[in-house]
Protein backbone atom coordinates (compact mmCIF):
# COMPACT_ATOMS: atom_id res chain seq x y z
CA UNK A 1 0.00 0.00 0.00
CA UNK A 2 1.41 3.31 -0.85
CA UNK A 3 2.59 5.10 1.94
CA UNK A 4 0.03 7.91 2.96
CA UNK A 5 0.86 11.61 2.72
CA UNK A 6 -0.62 15.54 3.61
CA UNK A 7 0.99 18.89 2.63
CA UNK A 8 0.80 19.85 6.61
CA UNK A 9 0.85 17.46 9.50
CA UNK A 10 0.04 19.26 12.67
CA UNK A 11 1.45 16.93 16.18
CA UNK A 12 -1.24 17.37 18.72
CA UNK A 13 -4.72 18.32 19.28
CA UNK A 14 -4.66 20.88 22.31
CA UNK A 15 -5.60 24.66 21.95
CA UNK A 16 -2.38 25.18 19.77
CA UNK A 17 -2.93 22.05 17.49
CA UNK A 18 -6.82 23.30 16.96
CA UNK A 19 -6.11 27.08 16.47
CA UNK A 20 -3.59 26.37 14.00
CA UNK A 21 -5.71 23.65 12.33
CA UNK A 22 -8.74 26.39 12.00
CA UNK A 23 -6.17 28.84 10.73
CA UNK A 24 -5.18 26.40 8.29
CA UNK A 25 -8.66 25.86 7.10
CA UNK A 26 -9.11 29.02 6.79
CA UNK A 27 -5.94 30.80 4.91
CA UNK A 28 -4.62 27.72 3.12
CA UNK A 29 -7.68 25.81 1.66
CA UNK A 30 -5.75 24.09 -0.64
CA UNK A 31 -3.66 22.38 1.31
CA UNK A 32 -3.93 19.01 2.67
CA UNK A 33 -3.61 18.51 6.27
CA UNK A 34 -4.19 15.72 9.68
CA UNK A 35 -3.59 16.08 13.17
CA UNK A 36 -1.91 13.39 15.32
CA UNK A 37 -2.46 13.15 18.94
CA UNK A 38 -0.86 10.76 21.43
CA UNK A 39 -3.87 11.20 23.35
CA UNK A 40 -7.56 9.67 23.02
CA UNK A 41 -9.25 13.07 23.95
CA UNK A 42 -8.54 16.69 22.55
CA UNK A 43 -7.83 19.87 24.80
CA UNK A 44 -4.56 18.76 25.65
CA UNK A 45 -3.81 20.35 29.14
CA UNK A 46 -7.12 21.32 29.41
CA UNK A 47 -8.06 17.55 29.11
CA UNK A 48 -5.04 16.29 31.18
CA UNK A 49 -5.54 18.23 34.50
CA UNK A 50 -8.23 17.47 36.44
CA UNK A 51 -7.17 18.60 40.79
CA UNK A 52 -9.54 20.63 42.16
CA UNK A 53 -10.18 24.27 41.18
CA UNK A 54 -8.25 23.78 37.83
CA UNK A 55 -8.62 27.15 36.08
CA UNK A 56 -6.89 29.24 33.71
CA UNK A 57 -4.64 32.29 35.01
CA UNK A 58 -4.86 34.33 32.30
CA UNK A 59 -8.05 35.96 31.45
CA UNK A 60 -10.05 33.98 29.19
CA UNK A 61 -10.54 36.93 26.63
CA UNK A 62 -6.86 36.65 25.59
CA UNK A 63 -5.97 32.96 26.62
CA UNK A 64 -9.75 32.40 23.41
CA UNK A 65 -8.83 32.25 20.13
CA UNK A 66 -8.65 35.44 18.08
CA UNK A 67 -11.41 34.08 15.74
CA UNK A 68 -13.52 32.94 18.40
CA UNK A 69 -13.54 35.43 21.27
CA UNK A 70 -14.42 34.31 24.52
CA UNK A 71 -18.06 35.31 25.30
CA UNK A 72 -18.47 33.51 28.48
CA UNK A 73 -19.08 36.44 31.81
CA UNK A 74 -16.15 34.72 33.39
CA UNK A 75 -12.99 36.07 32.31
CA UNK A 76 -11.05 33.37 34.53
CA UNK A 77 -12.73 30.15 33.59
CA UNK A 78 -12.23 26.67 34.95
CA UNK A 79 -10.81 23.78 33.58
CA UNK A 80 -14.22 22.03 32.21
CA UNK A 81 -15.50 25.42 30.48
CA UNK A 82 -12.21 25.91 28.75
CA UNK A 83 -12.20 22.46 27.37
CA UNK A 84 -15.64 22.62 26.52
CA UNK A 85 -14.53 25.88 24.57
CA UNK A 86 -11.97 23.44 22.97
CA UNK A 87 -14.16 21.15 21.91
CA UNK A 88 -16.92 23.17 20.82
CA UNK A 89 -14.28 24.91 18.77
CA UNK A 90 -13.50 21.93 16.96
CA UNK A 91 -16.45 21.07 16.14
CA UNK A 92 -17.91 24.45 14.70
CA UNK A 93 -14.92 24.22 12.54
CA UNK A 94 -15.00 20.44 11.30
CA UNK A 95 -11.63 20.22 12.93
CA UNK A 96 -12.69 17.49 15.07
CA UNK A 97 -12.53 14.83 11.88
CA UNK A 98 -9.40 15.69 11.35
CA UNK A 99 -7.83 14.63 14.66
CA UNK A 100 -6.38 10.68 14.90
CA UNK A 101 -6.30 10.19 18.10
CA UNK A 102 -3.56 7.80 19.86
CA UNK A 103 -1.10 8.58 17.49
CA UNK A 104 2.19 9.46 19.21
CA UNK A 105 5.03 11.13 16.88
CA UNK A 106 8.28 9.31 17.47
CA UNK A 107 10.66 10.71 15.36
CA UNK A 108 10.37 12.73 12.17
CA UNK A 109 13.24 12.14 9.29
CA UNK A 110 13.08 15.38 6.40
CA UNK A 111 14.98 13.69 2.95
CA UNK A 112 16.58 17.20 1.23
CA UNK A 113 16.34 15.23 -1.96
CA UNK A 114 12.55 14.44 -1.54
CA UNK A 115 11.66 17.63 0.00
CA UNK A 116 9.41 15.92 2.96
CA UNK A 117 9.18 14.37 6.75
CA UNK A 118 8.52 10.67 6.83
CA UNK A 119 6.75 10.72 10.34
CA UNK A 120 6.70 7.37 12.43
CA UNK A 121 3.87 7.29 14.47
CA UNK A 122 3.23 4.93 17.64
CA UNK A 123 -0.55 3.34 18.29
CA UNK A 124 -1.31 2.39 21.71
CA UNK A 125 -0.91 -1.18 21.03
CA UNK A 126 2.88 -0.96 19.94
CA UNK A 127 2.73 -1.01 16.03
CA UNK A 128 4.27 1.50 14.11
CA UNK A 129 2.73 3.15 10.53
CA UNK A 130 4.56 6.40 8.82
CA UNK A 131 2.78 9.09 7.08
CA UNK A 132 4.58 11.96 4.82
CA UNK A 133 4.04 15.14 5.09
CA UNK A 134 6.06 18.11 3.50
CA UNK A 135 5.46 20.58 6.58
CA UNK A 136 5.75 19.31 10.08
CA UNK A 137 3.52 22.03 12.41
CA UNK A 138 4.59 21.10 16.04
CA UNK A 139 1.54 21.67 18.17
CA UNK A 140 2.50 19.18 21.08
CA UNK A 141 2.94 22.01 24.16
CA UNK A 142 5.80 22.21 26.39
CA UNK A 143 5.94 19.56 28.59
CA UNK A 144 6.15 15.59 29.40
CA UNK A 145 2.86 13.98 29.22
CA UNK A 146 4.26 10.99 31.04
CA UNK A 147 4.45 12.37 34.61
CA UNK A 148 5.43 15.83 36.58
CA UNK A 149 8.54 17.08 37.95
CA UNK A 150 8.74 14.83 41.16
CA UNK A 151 11.58 15.32 43.53
CA UNK A 152 12.42 12.57 45.54
CA UNK A 153 11.68 13.53 49.22
CA UNK A 154 14.02 11.83 51.77
CA UNK A 155 12.22 9.54 54.19
CA UNK A 156 9.23 9.75 51.01
CA UNK A 157 8.27 6.00 51.59
CA UNK A 158 7.56 5.66 55.29
CA UNK A 159 4.37 8.28 54.86
CA UNK A 160 1.40 6.29 54.82
CA UNK A 161 -0.95 8.71 53.61
CA UNK A 162 -1.68 9.44 50.14
CA UNK A 163 1.26 11.27 48.01
CA UNK A 164 -0.46 12.82 44.40
CA UNK A 165 0.61 14.80 42.01
CA UNK A 166 -1.64 17.39 40.57
CA UNK A 167 -0.57 16.32 36.58
CA UNK A 168 -2.65 12.71 38.10
CA UNK A 169 -4.82 13.42 40.07
CA UNK A 170 -6.35 10.30 41.38
CA UNK A 171 -10.74 10.31 40.95
CA UNK A 172 -11.14 8.60 44.09
CA UNK A 173 -9.12 10.86 46.19
CA UNK A 174 -11.66 11.73 48.73
CA UNK A 175 -10.02 14.80 50.52
CA UNK A 176 -12.98 16.05 52.98
CA UNK A 177 -12.38 16.43 56.67
CA UNK A 178 -8.60 15.54 56.20
CA UNK A 179 -5.04 17.08 56.94
CA UNK A 180 -3.67 18.45 53.31
CA UNK A 181 0.02 19.31 52.99
CA UNK A 182 0.49 20.90 49.19
CA UNK A 183 4.10 21.39 48.61
CA UNK A 184 4.89 23.97 46.40
CA UNK A 185 3.70 27.84 46.04
CA UNK A 186 3.24 27.81 42.24
CA UNK A 187 0.05 28.70 39.87
CA UNK A 188 -1.64 25.13 40.70
CA UNK A 189 -0.50 25.38 44.67
CA UNK A 190 -2.53 28.60 44.71
CA UNK A 191 -5.58 27.39 42.89
CA UNK A 192 -5.42 23.83 44.84
CA UNK A 193 -5.23 25.43 48.30
CA UNK A 194 -8.50 27.58 48.23
CA UNK A 195 -10.53 25.19 46.12
CA UNK A 196 -9.26 22.09 48.74
CA UNK A 197 -9.76 23.92 52.17
CA UNK A 198 -13.81 24.04 51.11
CA UNK A 199 -14.10 20.41 51.98
CA UNK A 200 -10.88 19.38 53.94
CA UNK A 201 -10.01 19.66 57.92
CA UNK A 202 -6.96 22.34 56.69
CA UNK A 203 -4.65 22.84 53.92
CA UNK A 204 -1.10 24.31 54.54
CA UNK A 205 0.71 25.43 51.40
CA UNK A 206 4.55 24.40 52.11
CA UNK A 207 6.48 26.71 50.44
CA UNK A 208 10.80 26.89 50.24
CA UNK A 209 10.17 30.29 48.84
CA UNK A 210 7.09 32.82 48.28
CA UNK A 211 5.57 33.28 44.77
CA UNK A 212 4.30 36.96 43.56
CA UNK A 213 0.54 37.01 43.81
CA UNK A 214 -2.38 39.42 42.83
CA UNK A 215 -5.92 39.18 43.16
CA UNK A 216 -8.13 40.24 40.12
CA UNK A 217 -12.05 39.79 39.86
CA UNK A 218 -12.80 36.81 37.88
CA UNK A 219 -15.98 39.00 36.29
CA UNK A 220 -13.97 41.83 34.45
CA UNK A 221 -15.91 44.81 35.54
CA UNK A 222 -14.70 46.97 32.63
CA UNK A 223 -15.41 43.94 30.41
CA UNK A 224 -19.20 44.10 31.76
CA UNK A 225 -19.50 47.82 31.29
CA UNK A 226 -18.18 47.55 27.40
CA UNK A 227 -20.81 44.64 27.02
CA UNK A 228 -23.56 46.26 28.55
CA UNK A 229 -23.00 49.92 26.04
CA UNK A 230 -21.83 47.96 23.07
CA UNK A 231 -22.59 44.98 20.78
CA UNK A 232 -21.23 42.19 21.99
CA UNK A 233 -18.74 41.51 19.42
CA UNK A 234 -17.08 44.78 19.63
CA UNK A 235 -17.52 44.88 23.24
CA UNK A 236 -15.60 41.43 23.26
CA UNK A 237 -12.50 42.97 21.02
CA UNK A 238 -12.11 46.23 23.17
CA UNK A 239 -12.04 44.09 26.19
CA UNK A 240 -9.17 41.89 24.19
CA UNK A 241 -6.97 44.66 23.59
CA UNK A 242 -7.36 46.08 26.54
CA UNK A 243 -6.13 43.20 28.55
CA UNK A 244 -3.23 43.00 25.87
CA UNK A 245 -2.47 46.28 26.27
CA UNK A 246 -2.57 46.29 30.27
CA UNK A 247 -0.39 43.10 30.29
CA UNK A 248 1.89 44.58 28.31
CA UNK A 249 2.25 47.70 30.50
CA UNK A 250 2.56 45.88 33.21
CA UNK A 251 4.98 43.44 32.47
CA UNK A 252 6.71 46.72 31.62
CA UNK A 253 6.25 48.21 34.49
CA UNK A 254 7.95 45.14 36.32
CA UNK A 255 11.08 45.71 34.37
CA UNK A 256 11.41 49.30 34.44
CA UNK A 257 10.25 50.24 37.96
CA UNK A 258 10.41 46.65 39.60
CA UNK A 259 11.03 48.42 43.54
CA UNK A 260 7.55 50.26 43.04
CA UNK A 261 5.72 46.67 41.42
CA UNK A 262 7.20 44.94 44.55
CA UNK A 263 5.40 47.95 46.63
CA UNK A 264 2.44 47.81 44.71
CA UNK A 265 1.89 43.83 45.02
CA UNK A 266 2.81 43.34 48.48
CA UNK A 267 0.43 46.51 49.40
CA UNK A 268 -2.17 44.51 47.68
CA UNK A 269 -1.36 41.10 49.82
CA UNK A 270 -1.44 42.76 52.85
CA UNK A 271 -4.35 44.32 52.24
CA UNK A 272 -6.19 40.63 51.64
CA UNK A 273 -4.54 39.60 54.27
CA UNK A 274 -5.02 41.93 57.48
CA UNK A 275 -1.98 42.67 60.02
CA UNK A 276 -1.66 38.53 60.85
CA UNK A 277 0.18 37.54 57.72
CA UNK A 278 3.81 37.71 58.25
CA UNK A 279 4.08 39.50 55.06
CA UNK A 280 7.85 39.76 55.02
CA UNK A 281 8.54 35.62 55.32
CA UNK A 282 5.58 34.43 53.63
CA UNK A 283 4.97 36.77 50.79
CA UNK A 284 8.11 38.46 49.48
CA UNK A 285 9.99 36.47 46.68
CA UNK A 286 13.46 36.33 46.24
CA UNK A 287 13.00 37.42 43.01
CA UNK A 288 11.50 40.55 41.27
CA UNK A 289 8.04 40.55 39.91
CA UNK A 290 7.56 39.23 36.63
CA UNK A 291 10.95 37.35 36.14
CA UNK A 292 8.73 34.04 36.90
CA UNK A 293 5.09 33.99 36.25
CA UNK A 294 2.79 36.18 38.34
CA UNK A 295 0.47 34.21 40.12
CA UNK A 296 -3.18 35.14 39.59
CA UNK A 297 -5.53 35.22 42.39
CA UNK A 298 -9.43 35.78 41.09
CA UNK A 299 -11.16 37.33 43.74
CA UNK A 300 -8.72 36.93 46.35
CA UNK A 301 -9.91 33.23 47.09
CA UNK A 302 -6.46 32.57 48.17
CA UNK A 303 -6.14 34.98 50.67
CA UNK A 304 -9.95 34.16 51.68
CA UNK A 305 -9.05 30.62 52.84
CA UNK A 306 -5.55 31.82 54.34
CA UNK A 307 -7.93 34.48 56.43
CA UNK A 308 -10.73 32.46 57.42
CA UNK A 309 -7.96 29.78 59.08
CA UNK A 310 -8.78 27.16 56.94
CA UNK A 311 -5.62 26.93 55.31
CA UNK A 312 -2.19 28.37 55.68
CA UNK A 313 1.33 28.98 54.43
CA UNK A 314 4.62 27.92 55.84
CA UNK A 315 7.84 28.76 54.39
CA UNK A 316 10.29 26.38 55.31
CA UNK A 317 12.10 23.27 53.58
CA UNK A 318 10.96 19.92 53.96
CA UNK A 319 13.65 17.92 56.08
CA UNK A 320 12.03 14.50 55.95
CA UNK A 321 8.91 12.63 55.46
CA UNK A 322 7.87 10.96 58.51
CA UNK A 323 4.65 8.23 58.18
CA UNK A 324 2.26 11.23 59.57
CA UNK A 325 3.46 13.76 57.79
CA UNK A 326 7.05 15.95 57.34
CA UNK A 327 9.38 17.26 59.51
CA UNK A 328 11.02 20.88 58.96
CA UNK A 329 14.40 22.05 59.00
CA UNK A 330 12.82 24.42 61.42
CA UNK A 331 12.17 21.52 63.47
CA UNK A 332 9.10 21.99 63.50
CA UNK A 333 6.42 18.83 62.24
CA UNK A 334 3.62 19.39 59.72
CA UNK A 335 0.96 16.68 59.89
CA UNK A 336 -0.73 15.27 57.25
CA UNK A 337 -3.13 12.54 55.23
CA UNK A 338 -2.66 13.76 52.04
CA UNK A 339 0.31 15.21 50.49
CA UNK A 340 0.17 16.89 47.27
CA UNK A 341 3.36 17.60 45.19
CA UNK A 342 2.63 20.85 43.37
CA UNK A 343 6.27 20.54 42.71
CA UNK A 344 5.69 21.33 38.52
CA UNK A 345 6.31 20.32 34.91
CA UNK A 346 8.98 18.47 33.51
CA UNK A 347 9.94 20.07 30.24
CA UNK A 348 9.71 18.71 27.13
CA UNK A 349 10.76 19.75 23.77
CA UNK A 350 8.81 18.52 20.19
CA UNK A 351 6.58 16.25 21.78
CA UNK A 352 9.46 13.95 23.09
CA UNK A 353 10.03 13.00 19.21
CA UNK A 354 13.57 12.76 17.90
CA UNK A 355 13.96 14.83 14.13
CA UNK A 356 16.58 13.83 12.18
CA UNK A 357 18.02 15.81 8.46
CA UNK A 358 19.32 14.15 6.04
CA UNK A 359 20.32 11.21 8.65
CA UNK A 360 21.51 13.77 11.48
CA UNK A 361 19.78 14.35 14.86
CA UNK A 362 18.86 17.25 15.48
CA UNK A 363 19.18 18.44 19.32
CA UNK A 364 16.74 21.29 19.88
CA UNK A 365 19.41 22.48 22.06
CA UNK A 366 21.35 23.15 19.00
CA UNK A 367 19.21 25.11 17.30
CA UNK A 368 18.43 28.90 17.67
CA UNK A 369 15.35 30.15 17.42
CA UNK A 370 14.35 31.76 14.37
CA UNK A 371 11.34 34.61 14.78
CA UNK A 372 9.71 32.34 17.47
CA UNK A 373 7.94 29.71 15.34
CA UNK A 374 11.26 28.29 13.37
CA UNK A 375 15.00 26.68 14.56
CA UNK A 376 18.33 27.17 12.68
CA UNK A 377 19.06 23.91 10.47
CA UNK A 378 15.49 22.50 10.28
CA UNK A 379 13.86 22.60 7.30
CA UNK A 380 9.82 22.80 6.73
CA UNK A 381 8.90 22.83 10.44
CA UNK A 382 7.36 25.32 12.70
CA UNK A 383 6.45 24.99 16.52
CA UNK A 384 4.23 26.67 18.86
CA UNK A 385 5.26 27.87 22.13
CA UNK A 386 3.49 30.64 23.82
CA UNK A 387 4.26 33.61 25.51
CA UNK A 388 5.68 33.29 28.98
CA UNK A 389 4.42 36.62 30.14
CA UNK A 390 0.79 36.55 28.54
CA UNK A 391 -1.18 34.33 27.87
CA UNK A 392 -0.44 31.74 25.47
CA UNK A 393 -2.65 31.81 22.37
CA UNK A 394 -1.98 35.35 21.38
CA UNK A 395 1.16 33.67 19.95
CA UNK A 396 -0.10 30.46 18.74
CA UNK A 397 -2.74 32.21 17.14
CA UNK A 398 0.32 34.84 15.62
CA UNK A 399 2.40 31.73 14.96
CA UNK A 400 -0.54 29.97 12.80
CA UNK A 401 -1.20 32.97 10.68
CA UNK A 402 2.31 33.00 9.78
CA UNK A 403 2.79 29.61 8.94
CA UNK A 404 -0.32 29.69 6.69
CA UNK A 405 1.24 32.80 4.92
CA UNK A 406 5.16 31.13 4.61
CA UNK A 407 2.78 27.94 3.13
CA UNK A 408 0.66 30.13 0.81
CA UNK A 409 4.36 32.19 -0.27
CA UNK A 410 6.12 28.74 -0.90
CA UNK A 411 2.93 27.28 -2.70
CA UNK A 412 2.75 30.47 -4.89
CA UNK A 413 6.73 30.93 -5.50
CA UNK A 414 6.74 26.74 -6.17
CA UNK A 415 9.49 26.59 -3.34
CA UNK A 416 9.49 23.33 -1.64
CA UNK A 417 11.91 24.10 1.06
CA UNK A 418 12.59 26.79 3.72
CA UNK A 419 15.07 26.64 5.70
CA UNK A 420 16.94 29.43 8.35
CA UNK A 421 20.75 29.26 8.00
CA UNK A 422 23.15 29.06 11.10
CA UNK A 423 23.40 32.39 12.32
CA UNK A 424 26.15 34.39 11.93
CA UNK A 425 29.77 33.44 13.67
CA UNK A 426 29.89 35.67 16.65
CA UNK A 427 26.50 36.69 16.97
CA UNK A 428 25.89 36.37 21.42
CA UNK A 429 23.65 33.15 21.90
CA UNK A 430 21.12 34.28 24.82
CA UNK A 431 18.78 31.97 27.09
CA UNK A 432 15.66 30.54 25.07
CA UNK A 433 13.72 31.71 28.25
CA UNK A 434 15.02 34.66 30.79
CA UNK A 435 12.57 33.21 33.89
CA UNK A 436 14.19 32.11 36.77
CA UNK A 437 11.32 29.24 37.09
CA UNK A 438 12.18 25.76 38.30
CA UNK A 439 11.12 24.03 35.00
CA UNK A 440 12.84 26.39 33.13
CA UNK A 441 16.22 25.95 34.85
CA UNK A 442 16.13 22.58 35.31
CA UNK A 443 15.32 21.96 31.21
CA UNK A 444 18.08 24.67 30.13
CA UNK A 445 20.10 21.94 28.84
CA UNK A 446 17.10 20.64 26.49
CA UNK A 447 15.91 24.44 25.09
CA UNK A 448 16.77 26.30 21.95
CA UNK A 449 18.95 29.81 22.15
CA UNK A 450 17.86 32.98 20.97
CA UNK A 451 20.46 35.41 19.31
CA UNK A 452 20.71 38.95 20.67
CA UNK A 453 18.94 40.61 17.49
CA UNK A 454 15.77 39.81 15.04
CA UNK A 455 14.82 38.17 13.33
CA UNK A 456 16.88 35.32 15.99
CA UNK A 457 15.35 37.28 19.31
CA UNK A 458 12.03 36.24 21.05
CA UNK A 459 10.02 39.12 21.25
CA UNK A 460 7.96 38.30 24.52
CA UNK A 461 5.59 40.96 23.53
CA UNK A 462 2.73 40.57 20.96
CA UNK A 463 2.75 44.05 19.36
CA UNK A 464 5.84 43.72 17.73
CA UNK A 465 5.26 39.96 17.29
CA UNK A 466 1.71 41.07 14.89
CA UNK A 467 4.36 43.37 12.89
CA UNK A 468 7.05 40.44 12.50
CA UNK A 469 4.85 37.24 11.69
CA UNK A 470 1.17 39.26 10.72
CA UNK A 471 2.85 42.06 8.62
CA UNK A 472 6.75 40.92 8.62
CA UNK A 473 8.06 40.25 4.94
CA UNK A 474 8.15 36.40 4.26
CA UNK A 475 11.29 36.19 2.03
CA UNK A 476 13.44 38.73 4.60
CA UNK A 477 16.69 37.36 3.13
CA UNK A 478 16.99 35.62 5.99
CA UNK A 479 14.55 31.95 5.65
CA UNK A 480 16.17 30.53 2.71
CA UNK A 481 13.94 28.80 -0.30
CA UNK A 482 14.46 25.96 -2.87
CA UNK A 483 13.05 24.79 -5.41
C1 LIG B 1 -2.46 23.61 34.82
C2 LIG B 1 -2.07 24.56 33.74
C3 LIG B 1 -2.68 25.80 33.63
C4 LIG B 1 -2.31 26.68 32.62
N1 LIG B 1 -2.91 27.89 32.57
C5 LIG B 1 -2.54 28.75 31.62
C6 LIG B 1 -3.13 30.05 31.52
O1 LIG B 1 -4.00 30.42 32.30
N2 LIG B 1 -2.71 30.87 30.55
C7 LIG B 1 -1.77 30.51 29.65
O2 LIG B 1 -1.43 31.29 28.78
N3 LIG B 1 -1.20 29.30 29.70
C8 LIG B 1 -1.55 28.42 30.65
N4 LIG B 1 -0.96 27.19 30.70
C9 LIG B 1 -0.03 26.80 29.66
C10 LIG B 1 -0.87 25.90 28.70
O3 LIG B 1 -0.28 24.68 28.59
C11 LIG B 1 -1.20 26.60 27.42
O4 LIG B 1 -2.02 27.68 27.69
C12 LIG B 1 -1.90 25.77 26.37
O5 LIG B 1 -2.94 25.00 26.88
C13 LIG B 1 -0.92 24.93 25.62
O6 LIG B 1 -1.59 24.38 24.53
P1 LIG B 1 -0.82 23.47 23.51
O7 LIG B 1 -1.84 22.93 22.60
O8 LIG B 1 0.32 24.20 22.93
O9 LIG B 1 -0.18 22.31 24.41
P2 LIG B 1 -0.90 21.19 25.22
O10 LIG B 1 -2.13 21.66 25.86
O11 LIG B 1 0.15 20.61 26.11
O12 LIG B 1 -1.31 20.11 24.12
C14 LIG B 1 -0.33 19.38 23.42
C15 LIG B 1 -0.97 18.17 22.81
O13 LIG B 1 0.01 17.51 22.02
C16 LIG B 1 -0.03 16.12 22.27
N5 LIG B 1 1.30 15.56 22.02
C17 LIG B 1 2.44 15.85 22.67
N6 LIG B 1 3.47 15.15 22.17
C18 LIG B 1 2.96 14.40 21.16
C19 LIG B 1 3.54 13.47 20.26
N7 LIG B 1 4.85 13.16 20.29
N8 LIG B 1 2.73 12.88 19.34
C20 LIG B 1 1.40 13.18 19.29
N9 LIG B 1 0.80 14.06 20.13
C21 LIG B 1 1.59 14.66 21.05
C22 LIG B 1 -0.44 16.01 23.71
O14 LIG B 1 -1.01 14.75 23.98
C23 LIG B 1 -1.45 17.16 23.83
O15 LIG B 1 -2.76 16.78 23.55
C24 LIG B 1 -1.31 26.30 31.70
C25 LIG B 1 -0.68 25.06 31.83
C26 LIG B 1 -1.04 24.19 32.83
C27 LIG B 1 -0.34 22.87 32.93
Amino acid sequence: MAEESVDVLVVGAGLSGIGAACHLQKFCPGHTYAIVEARHALGGTWDLFRYPGVRSDSDMHTLGYSFRPWAAAKAIADGPSILNYLRDTAREHGVDRKIRFGQRVLRADWSTPDSCWTVQLRQDDGSTSTIRCSFLYMCSGYYDYAGGYQPRFPGQERFRGRLVHPQHWPEDLAYAGKQVLVIGSGATAVTLVPAMADHAAHVTMLQRSPTWMVARPSLDPVGARLRSVLPLRAALWLTRWKNILFGLFVVRMCKRKPQRMRELLLGGVRHALGPQADIAKDYTPRYNPWEQRLCLVPDGDFFDAIRSGRASVVTDQIESFTETGVTLASGAALPADIIVSATGLKLAMMGNAELFVDGQRIASAQTVNYKGVMATGVPNLASTFGYTTASWTLKADLTARYVCRLLNHMRRTGARECRVPQVEPGMALLPWVDFSSGYFQRAADLLPRQGARKPWKLNQNYLSDVLALRFGSIDDGVLRFSR
